[in-house]
């Protein structure tokens, strides 16, 4: 969707000509998409801050500890081992919101984006709070420093740092988990000097995001909005000024009413815009999708007794065509790589080992004589505990129909303490009757208790 003048794509709305701020003083929204946002908001700030706090067996629900390599996903830890589950996971993930991207735009941006909750719905809120609506916050910014402008900037100082302080804590808590934040409190800064600078560096980023950098996180620095012309078709859904409806646009005028399109040219859609663009030049990247122009429109529709709608989610098929939304080869294309990922993550989910052992003939020994008329080879075996308690295991030569054995170990038997790794030596001892190939296939049962953990298959070497 595109305005005949397309000059306004060369630049950002939100930088000068000679490349100064042009500051957004962005109207507050009213409406049911508003509404609507505020009450998912609510739900996800919720969400947000309670997930540190609930535990599953003593460990958090969710952990991203990239300083130890430990993740923790709906309880379920996740070792450097299982990078290749995680690594599809995040594949997975993001073949989703590309699926949906093409299919519903940058819903995502507009309802769930961190940085467009925070923003929009607790820093901006605390803004109007403070400060007020966008024309009072106008003649405040515009106003010298005397005792109301100092007042309320240091108000909103205060508030801001405060909240970034408490964001800091939380994100810190999925980093390294509520209890270890919670310690550090306890205990001081003094004591924990190595984590209160991070803890710092997080609050002075967020601080500085929400205060002045707010927009230019998505215009500039976010890669799903630069994606988004990449990511769009004309099916798209995606929040659109109707201009076949539309235009041409003009003032109320009894004499030509009948000449004009339903917009007015109010520009109330251009004053509650955040990002400060005019969505009806046409789909722009700086646009998040936020909503607050169909309210806007829809406010002012509703007053002049025309239909609402006029700014809504729609396609441009839609809007040009009046076609409905329908399935094109991408949207199956993705669709069929999204449910093959699927599936192949579900397999790996569902046969994800808590015990992994990898078991290795020791290098440059072939195998030894022993009394009894027997031969036997040694192996190493490496096991990964990934279970929150500590698992005793035994090692059983499997397949005894075809080769009688035993297994030695030599030293103490394994024990693997919870969350950590093992490691142990161990014979294998046969019949040398028995022994008919240089090279034999056995498999090693790995036993806790009554319960066979794994089955590792390796050779045994016999003399010729
Ligand atoms: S154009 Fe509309 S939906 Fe897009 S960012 Fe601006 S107000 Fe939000
Ligand atoms: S709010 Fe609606 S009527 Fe007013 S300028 Fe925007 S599109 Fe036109």
């Amino acid at each position: 969707m595109s305005a005949p003048n397309e000059l306004f794509r060369d630049s950002f709305g939100t930088i000068t000509k000679d490349g100064k701020r042009n500051w957004v003083f962005a109207k507050k929204p009213h409406g049911k998409f508003y509404n609507g946002r505020t009450i998912v908001s609510i739900v996800y700030l919720i969400v947000f801050f309670a997930l540190p706090w609930i535990k599953i067996h003593d460990e958090p629900l969710f952990l991203f500890n990239m300083f130890e390599r430990k993740f923790i996903l709906f309880g379920m830890i996740f070792w450097p081992q299982d990078f290749f589950v995680f690594a599809l996971g995040m594949l997975t993930f993001i073949v989703f919101v590309v699926l949906f991207t093409v299919v519903f735009g940058r819903i995502f941006c507009g309802w769930v984006c961190p940085q467009t909750i925070f923003m929009e719905m607790v820093f901006r809120k605390i803004e109007y709070w403070i400060d007020g609506d966008a024309e009072k916050q106008k003649r405040l910014s515009a106003m010298p420093w005397n005792g109301e402008k100092i007042l309320k900037r240091s108000g909103k100082f205060v508030a801001f740092f405060t909240m970034s302080f408490i964001i800091a804590n939380y994100f810190l808590a999925y980093l390294i988990g509520m209890d270890d934040v919670m310690l550090y409190m306890k205990e001081g800064i003094a004591a924990h000097i190595a984590t209160f600078i991070p803890l710092v560096i997080f609050t002075c980023t967020f601080f500085f995001v929400y205060w002045w950098f707010r927009e230019q996180a998505c215009l500039i620095v976010c890669p799903y909005g630069r994606l988004q012309g990449v990511m769009l078709d004309p099916n798209s859904i995606v929040v659109a000024y109707d201009y076949v409806r539309g235009e041409p646009r003009g003032r109320i005028n009894k004499e030509e009413i009948d000449k004009k399109g339903d917009c007015i040219d109010c520009f109330d859609c251009v004053r509650v815009c955040p990002t400060g663009i005019d969505i009806r030049n046409g789909t722009q990247m700086e646009c998040v999708n936020c909503t607050a122009c169909i309210d806007a429109c829809d406010a002012i529709m509703t007053k002049v007794h025309r239909d609402t709608g006029l700014i809504r989610y729609a396609s441009e098929n839609n809007i040009k065509k009046g076609e409905k939304l329908h399935m094109t080869v991408r949207t199956g294309a993705y669709i069929g790589v999204l449910v093959i990922l699927l599936a192949v993550l579900t397999t790996l989910l569902a046969t994800r080992r808590d015990i992994q052992a990898t078991i290795m003939r020791a290098q440059g020994m072939l195998y030894q004589e022993q009394p009894g008329n027997k031969i036997s080879n040694i192996y190493n075996i490496k096991l990964i505990n990934k279970t929150r308690k500590d698992i005793p295991v035994q090692l059983r030569l499997e397949d005894e129909d075809e080769l009688h054995g035993t297994i030695k170990m030599v030293g103490k038997d394994l024990h693997v303490p919870s969350e950590s790794i093992g490691d142990g030596v161990f014979f294998v001892i046969i019949d040398k009757s028995e022994l008919h190939h240089r090279k034999n296939k056995i498999e090693i049962g790995v036993y806790s208790g009554d319960r066979r953990i794994q089955v590792v298959k390796t050779n045994f070497v016999a003399p010729n």
